[in-house]
């Protein structure tokens, strides 16, 4: 899966049935599908065998009869579970029960689109459960031989590809064929009128579906996903293991895609390009496809034995996914938006004292929901990236092979894959991994000179500003004068000789997962050659020992002035990320320094043609209309021929127009007349950009009225943020409207991600408040991020009033 970065789980179940107990053959499901009832008749026939009375995970339904080998059997059905009483059993049972399709973002659910919709499906974690009682756990894999039957008018897809339609009492009756062996979490559905585009490669269909008008869009995903799979093929010397493998639109859907084996699902922003994408959108849609398909053997193929080992899969996905996009678009440079999207990101979260291990411990649904996060993804993809660095990409590759061909069907965990790289590469990886993965935190490194000799220290690095002591295995690489050299630090301090050092600096090109803090040694350090990617590690790590209260606000901005006149992308976006992220909390104290950043830069980017530059243009564009009133009447003046603006452009404008134009009427038609959801997500940012109380309002309004998406209504909600004039009313309307937020993500982990964005931001000026908020209203699906956003709310108020205090 891939989270929704702008980014509930219920609170009735408990976790899953004990799934040792129970060894499940195959499922064969009949489903009788009454489209505009919304509801469903399930005829289940499980073959398995179980020690003792069988307890099956089942959530939502109505079972009527449990039929075991031919006997009819007593049962008891609690709020997640069936238990059947049969004893000892083997063979066959027989469920009937019924289930309602609700308007939900989890399990099988409703996706409404202009005024009608699709049935679909997502039941990654802990979902399964909600359409058929099943052992919903991913070590428990089975084949499954599904039949629904259908209105005449609607299409079905599913895993496979169909084995017969015939017609039954004047409905449609569709047989899938049977599937391989996997985990529960894997199974799809969707049900509604589909269109489709197709290629065909090797033996494979790759086949685009989205309601209809819209597969049209899924040329580019479709050319990624042919590249992408011949990719994989090669290089995990495994065929891939269906005759077909859907990407279908999902109208509405709460993560960006979800990998489900043969039909995997992706959100339409994650899928769709036209020609008023964005740039930002097309590398979106190329890295959630190739990320989802490299989870078809890694995940699919072969699954972690439980939710703990998750990262697993999403790390080593998040890392191919890269690998195949600068594979297909090597002058994309996409490593430079590995280091911002997933290095950096991780490392944010994981500067808090409420960050959590790698190898999270998760015991309830609750718990797994809340773990698709920078941690899981993003710390992973950069550890494992580390121990290719450091084992080499071909022993590396050869490991992954193994590890695909030993556990095929089957599950493994983390260490299984230690031991295969380990074989391959003659080289101790279990020790080193276990340690990055097994201990919350990363470290920083302090680099300083004494008489000649280098000093380097390692400690955990928190935002706090507390120090704790901490050693992690770091594969260091040193500059000193222009020669690399490499080293293994794994106590708590080192002295590297050097003589007559002229210039130094550390973390060659960021590859490894630590900061630096450098003290008095800055002219080394910028006398040094710095890539663009150092450039950043430097000015990235500087804004964490700002909030850390290592550096004064006064060094951070001499720092920021060295970048004035920046030509690369990724120091300049780091630059620009930063002065947004002050101005939302330190408003008028960072607005001219802001303005003169994102002026100037502008200036440079005008001669640039490159994608990556247009982007960014539009980047800095957006930026500087929150801060600059002139500039925002000027660009804002153009939204009255909005549909000729540059696809890059666009969402600028538009928040140009609401700043210095202020009409609510005018964004708001324009989202009514646009049917594409990239434009509309682009307007609605807009709306969140307001200045004045009232005209938010009648925004986040609007995410009440049914007219914006679910999936949508967060983001929005999430934008307000970067405007301080939103804080009080985007505040009042979150507590006003828990209650209805928790309903629309229950059984996804979206609130706990809204929440951790919105938290530190909007609760500036009133942590009292908000702490008292949350301890009165418990929101246990949420507890992660609410934690974590107090935490960081904590982080950022001291700098406040560090601030106002003159310091
Ligand atoms: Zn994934």
């Amino acid at each position: 899966m891939i989270a929704e970065r702008s980014g509930h789980a219920s609170a009735g179940i408990r976790g899953a049935v004990d799934s040792r107990a129970t060894d499940v053959e195959q499922y064969d499901l009949f489903l009788d599908v009454f489209f505009g009832e919304l509801r469903f008749d399930g005829k289940l026939v499980i073959t398995l065998e179980s020690k003792d009375d069988i307890a099956l995970d089942s959530q939502g339904l109505r079972v009527s009869s449990a039929v075991g080998n031919g006997r009819a059997l007593r049962f008891n059905q609690r709020d997640d579970s069936l238990v059947v009483e049969s004893g000892p059993f083997k063979g066959k049972l027989e469920v009937q029960y019924s289930g309602a399709i609700p308007d939900s973002l989890a399990g099988i659910y409703k996706a409404p689109y202009d005024s009608t919709y699709i049935i679909t499906t997502d039941f990654e974690a802990a979902n399964a459960r909600r359409m058929l009682p099943c052992v919903d756990h991913p070590q428990c894999k089975a084949e499954f031989k599904l039949t629904v039957r259908i209105d005449k008018n609607l299409d079905a897809i599913s895993n496979t590809p169909i084995e017969s339609v015939k017609t039954e009492d004047g409905k449609k009756v569709v047989s899938f064929q049977r599937t391989p062996r996997m985990s529960t979490y894997l199974l799809y559905l969707g049900i509604g009128r589909f269109d489709e585009i197709k290629q065909r490669i090797d033996n494979i269909d790759v086949i685009v579906a989205g309601t209809p008008g819209k597969a049209r869009n899924g040329e580019f995903a479709l050319e990624v996903a042919k590249k992408s799979l011949e990719f994989y093929e090669s290089y995990f010397g495994t065929p891939f293991m269906l005759p077909k493998v859907h990407l279908i639109g999902v109208p509405e859907f709460s993560a960006s895609a979800m990998e489900n084996w043969g039909a995997v699902t992706f959100r339409e922003t994650s899928l769709y390009v036209d020609e008023n994408s964005s740039f930002s959108t097309k590398k979106g849609v190329a890295g959630t496809v190739s990320h989802e398909l490299a989870h078809q053997w890694f995940g699919n193929l072969v699954t972690m034995k439980w939710w703990n080992d998750l990262w697993l899969n999403e790390s080593y996905a998040t890392l191919m996914g890269y690998k195949v996009v600068d594979t297909i678009f090597p002058e994309w440079n996409v490593w430079q938006d590995f280091l911002i999207d997933e290095t950096s990101s991780a490392m944010n979260m994981d500067s808090l004292r409420s960050t959590h291990a790698i190898e999270a411990d998760v015991k309830s649904p609750d718990d797994i929901q809340q773990i698709f996060d920078a941690i899981t993804y993003g710390k992973g993809a950069s550890i494992l990236r580390m121990i290719e660095a450091y084992i080499g990409s071909d022993e590396f590759r050869k490991g992954v092979q193994s590890f695909l061909e030993r556990y095929r069907f089957s599950n493994a965990s983390g260490v299984d894959l230690w031991n295969s790289l380990s074989e391959c590469s003659g080289r101790e990886v279990a020790k080193t991994m276990t340690e990055w993965i097994s201990k919350p935190g990363h470290p920083v490194v302090t680099a300083m000179i004494d008489q000649g000799r280098i000093m380097l220290r390692q400690e955990r690095f928190l935002l706090s500003g507390e120090h704790e002591k901490a050693i992690w295995p770091i594969p260091i690489t040193l500059s000193i004068n222009g020669q690399l050299k490499r080293l293994l630090l794994d106590k708590e301090e080192e002295i590297v000789n050097a003589e007559n050092v002229k210039s130094l600096h550390l973390n060659a090109d960021r590859t490894g997962f630590y900061r630096v803090h450098y003290q008095g040694l800055d002219e080394l350090v910028w006398e040094s050659k710095l890539s663009a990617s150092d450039r950043y590690g430097i000015v990235f790590d500087a804004m964490a020992f700002l909030l850390a209260g290592r550096t004064s606000l006064t060094d951070y901005l001499m720092l920021v002035k060295r970048y004035s006149n920046e030509q690369d992308y990724l120091p300049a976006r780091e630059v620009s990320d930063q002065l947004a992220f002050l101005y939302s909390i330190l408003e008028s104290r960072i607005i001219d320094v802001s303005r003169d950043f994102h002026r100037s830069h502008l200036a440079l980017l005008e001669s640039k043609v490159d994608e990556t530059s247009s982007m960014m243009r539009g980047i800095i564009a957006a930026r500087l209309a929150m801060i600059d009133d002139d500039y925002a009447a000027e660009l804002g003046s153009r939204f009255s021929d909005y549909e000729n603006v540059e696809a890059d452009m666009k969402g600028a404008v538009a928040i140009g127009y609401a700043r210095a134009y202020g009409s609510f009427e005018a964004i708001a038609k324009k989202y009514r007349e646009s049917t594409s959801d990239e434009e509309k997500v682009r307007l609605l940012v807009s709306m969140a950009t307001f200045e004045e109380p009232r005209l938010l309002s009648q925004s986040l309004e609007l995410a009440r009225t049914g007219e914006i998406k679910r999936q949508d209504q967060m983001t929005m909600i999430a934008a307000t943020t970067r405007n301080p004039s939103a804080r009080d009313t985007a505040w009042a309307w979150i507590k006003l409207n828990m209650p209805y937020l928790r309903e629309v993500y229950e059984g996804t982990g979206e609130l706990s991600l809204l929440l951790q964005s919105c938290v530190p931001i909007l609760g500036i000026g009133r942590v009292k408040e908000v702490e008292r908020y949350f301890e009165e209203n418990k929101i246990p699906e949420a507890q992660n991020g609410i934690k974590a956003g107090l935490e960081k709310l904590g982080i950022y108020q001291r700098l406040v009033d560090s601030i106002s205090d003159g310091k």
